[in-house]
């Protein structure tokens, strides 16, 4: 195993990151320059615990705590991709959890708002996301499936934590013509749903399989969900 202390210069994982763009994004599809810029630079490595930060680059899921983890980064382009972020959009996050996704929307969006339920997820993603210099993100604890009503509506919604159904309140605080990313499913394995909404009118396509930890609360799974 190669070992990467956090003094060590970052070369070693911009190389780890950019073969990670070509090999498991470009190669699968990916083709939305926004998001693979953004993918190429947002350092993956500063949102794990340390002993992690070797596997930043790996192709998987990696855990970052109270049960939660930070998202596959193909998973994370392909939702982005799914969005079709344009610069000016203000977009509502629900799931900050270590906060990588949350840089990958506020290097390409004009406004990130994120929601996260664990109290100390949320400060350890506010403290990442400031000292790499994020200043258009806006965090609350909370729970995610009744959105941020305060700055509604979004232009687009991303959901990172597995759904029975969208969110009523969701679908409220989406502007018209807007766009919500979520895997829908059972708690163990779940569909990426793209959601648009015109006028009265709520359609809904299906993306890739996947698997993700429980969206928890009122408009998702009760706590001791099984
Ligand atoms: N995008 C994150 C994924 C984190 S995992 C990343 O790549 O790091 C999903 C997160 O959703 C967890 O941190 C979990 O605590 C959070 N979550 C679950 N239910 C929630 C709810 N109702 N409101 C807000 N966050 C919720």
């Amino acid at each position: 195993m190669i070992y990467y202390r956090e003094s060590e210069p970052s070369s070693e994982f911009d190389k780890l990151r950019k073969r990670m763009v070509e090999e498991q994004l470009i190669t699968r599809g990916i083709t939305d320059e926004r998001v693979i810029s953004a993918m190429l630079k947002v350092p993956r490595e500063k949102f794990l615990p340390p002993d992690l930060r070797p596997y930043a680059y790996k192709d998987g899921p990696l855990p970052i705590g109270e049960g939660q983890t930070i998202s596959q980064p193909f998973m994370v382009a392909y939702m982005t991709e799914g969005l079709e972020l344009q610069p000016m959009d203000k977009v509502l996050e629900i799931g900050t959890g270590s906060g990588y996704q949350t840089a990958i929307l506020a290097e390409i969006a004009r406004e990130v708002y994120t929601v996260e339920r664990i109290a100390s997820l949320l400060e350890a993603a506010r403290n990442v996301l400031g000292r790499l210099g994020y200043t258009n993100v806006y965090f609350k604890v909370g729970n995610g499936t009744l959105g941020w009503k305060e700055y509604a509506p979004y232009d687009k919604i991303i959901v990172t934590a597995a759904a029975p159904e969208v969110p009523k309140p969701l679908i409220e605080q989406l502007s018209d013509g807007g766009r919500i990313v979520i895997p829908i499913g059972s708690t163990w394995s779940q569909r990426i749903a793209f959601v648009t909404k015109r006028g009265n009118k709520v359609s809904m396509d299906w993306g890739i399989d996947c698997v993700f930890v429980p969206l928890v609360g009122e408009y998702g799974w009760r706590e001791d969900y099984q």
